[in-house]
């Protein structure tokens, strides 16, 4: 019997286990339970693969996930494992042959999608194999907000009484500790061993840029950082999806929608393109993406503010799973804020209260001055003992400013607005009152006449807006929810009599071009190669999606980029020499190295 090393090794041609792989692998081996933290792209996946290799018997693992089981069974096949999977989307032929391929002890592991443990037939099935362990993949389903796959999750607590020698491994990269208790205590897993592994995504660039022109600003930075490479990029709404993969494509940047309203077809044939092409954009709703485990997603945009930061978290997680350099890019701005504290008003009182508290933890990533990676790591309970030097904030620290006298000028137009005229406005009046203009408007209600009219020339609309959007961030200012309009809070009390000094942060006057590494603005990918290495690269690149269309399965079923960079970077001139490369495991190369050196010798 192999180690978990030596499979390691050997099937998926990595050289050293990451962070927590091997104390988790070596606890499932030896038949313990596990509950396992880890962010995506952490490697939970050969956590419970290489316990199945391991372990005599096949490894069943339940995932919500049946639109990507054909792509991950296909991936363990090009490595050499024999897998399997059982889902509605299936032939009863085809069913047929995994059932008895499962039965004969001929399969490593067997995916099943949750609603088939509801079906007698399909437990009947289990009981006539040899099962060598449970994986739970996707764990915070059995959660209790808002997951579609619940009841079905909720079965899976029934596995143990009925196997209860079988070891169960539960894996999600939700982290909060209330989602982890909950994880734990429904799935039965108090007496399992938990594992938490550090949240860091290292290669992942953070930034967070104030919203001006939306559309232009994604532009300049697909253009300046990103040409060429595949991403994804999040709007709340369907219309603004919609809106913006037009726009991409109308400038020349290949981009197909993806959001609920689009029939299932649709939404399948373009998560398949996003999979299968080089280089493709999906412009979502957070529809997309769970469990797309796309390993060289080089860059997630926000144009919208994410909910919470555990979903800015999981969203951004997406990109770079390949550990190569990726970035994180969200435009932010003040209707961002109203919408958000306009919709933390619906519901319940008790919904009301976390929706404003996912807010402010949000809000406080956007408008911080410091590092947005020791941010984000608090928000999860882990520490990082100095500032992470790859974010926006630690590459250019925030100017603040004392926004004192600005911040009453604004909070005093809302006050006399009501003390004087009994009226409530929206941000658009009340600067246009502070700058002077007279608009329509400004006329029509006689605003020109108030002592605040044009006391504010001394910024900006721009500069204006930013202000609204801070004190509505630091609760120094509200919007009611019906109509939008500004209101004073009991803190604005305070700054109005000049006891507290407002500091807010500078908005950058245009959105900060390129992290340094990156340099200068001309067009240059996220990842660069040494000079010559990079046509190696592009010839290699053709092979593997031809390879890859032949056999019609994603490119990074055949390699991912990572290890077709190191080959590229390394020229191997023999098999043994290809063998070494991390990503070629045994069956890869048996199966495809010959076709590798033909490629590097041409
Ligand atoms: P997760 O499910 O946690 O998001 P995956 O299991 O999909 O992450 O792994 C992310 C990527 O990292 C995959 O492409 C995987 O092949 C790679 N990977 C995992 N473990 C290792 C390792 N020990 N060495 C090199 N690459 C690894
Ligand atoms: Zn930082």
């Amino acid at each position: 019997m192999d180690t978990p090393i030596e499979v390691l090794n050997r099937v998926f041609g990595y050289d050293s286990f990451r962070e927590g792989q091997q104390e988790i692998i070596e606890h499932v081996v030896k038949g313990g339970d596990a509950l396992v933290l880890m962010p995506t792209g952490g490697g939970k996946s050969l956590c419970y693969q290489i316990p199945a290799l391991v372990r005599p018997g096949v490894g069943v693992v339940i995932s919500p996930l049946i639109a990507l089981m054909q792509d991950q069974v296909d991936a363990l096949r090009a490595l050499g494992v024999r897998a399997g999977f059982l889902n509605s989307t299936q032939g009863i032929d085809e069913r047929q042959a995994v059932e008895a391929a499962f039965v004969g002890g001929e399969l490593d592991l067997l995916y099943l999608a949750p609603e088939r443990l509801r079906v007698d037939s399909t437990l009947r099935l289990l009981a006539r194999g040899d099962i060598s362990l449970f994986a739970i993949d996707e764990a915070h389903c059995v959660s209790q907000w808002g997951h579609d796959f619940r009841p079905d999750y909720l079965a899976l607590s029934g596995l143990h009484e009925r196997w209860p020698e079988v070891p169960r491994i539960a894996l999600t990269a939700t982290a909060t500790p209330a989602t982890h208790a909950e994880i734990s205590s429904r799935l039965g897993l108090d007496q399992a061993r938990h594992f938490v592994a550090g949240f860091d995504r290292p290669n992942i660039h953070y930034r967070i840029t104030a919203k001006s022109e939306p559309k232009r600003q994604l532009l300049e930075f697909l253009r300046t950082e990103h040409p060429g490479d595949a991403g994804i990029v999040y709007c709340l709404s369907r219309s603004s999806v919609e809106k913006i993969a037009e726009f991409l494509a109308d400038n020349g940047i290949p981009a197909v929608p993806y959001h609920a309203g689009l029939d299932a077809a649709t939404r399948a044939a373009h998560q398949s393109r996003f999979l299968r092409e080089d280089g493709l954009i999906v412009v979502a709703t957070i529809a997309f993406g769970m469990g797309i485990d796309k390993p060289d997603v080089r860059f997630v945009a926000h144009l919208d503010l994410p909910k919470s930061v555990e979903g800015y978290y999981q969203e951004t997680g997406r990109a770079g799973r390949d550990g190569l350099p990726a970035t994180a890019w969200m435009a932010y701005g003040l209707q961002d804020v109203v919408q958000h504290r306009r919709l933390a008003l619906e519901g319940d009182e008790a919904h009301r209260r976390r929706q404003v508290l996912h807010l402010d933890a949000m809000l406080a990533l956007c408008e911080t001055a410091g590092c947005r990676r020791v941010m984000l790591l608090d928000y999860f309970g882990q520490q990082l003992d100095k500032p992470c030097g790859n974010c926006d904030t630690c590459q250019a620290p925030p100017e603040s400013w004392d926004a004192t006298v600005p911040a009453q000028k604004v909070l005093s137009t809302v006050l006399r607005l009501f003390r004087e005229r009994r009226q409530k406005f929206g941000v658009g009046q009340i600067v246009d009152i502070l700058l002077g203009k007279k608009t329509a408007k400004v006329l029509q209600h006689g605003h020109d006449s108030l002592k605040v009219f044009g006391v504010g020339t001394e910024l900006g609309n721009t500069e204006w807006h930013g202000v609204v959007r801070q004190l509505l961030a630091q609760g120094l200012l509200a919007v009611e929810p019906a109509h939008g309009a500004l209101v004073l809070t009991d803190a604005s009390a305070d700054v109005l009599r000049g006891q507290r000094e407002v500091r807010l942060r500078r908005d950058a006057p245009r959105p900060a071009r390129s992290r340094p590494s990156g340099g200068g603005g001309s067009a240059r990918p996220a990842v660069e190669l040494p000079a010559e290495a990079a046509p190696v690269f592009e010839r290699l690149r053709a092979w593997r999606a031809a390879t890859a269309k032949e056999q019609g399965v994603p490119a990074y079923v055949i390699f991912h980029d990572a290890t077709l960079r190191e080959i590229a970077t390394l020229a191997p001139s023999s098999l043994a020499e290809l063998g070494k490369v991390s990503g070629v495991g045994e069956n890869k190369l048996a199966k495809y190295g010959e076709q590798v050196l033909e490629a590097l010798a041409s």
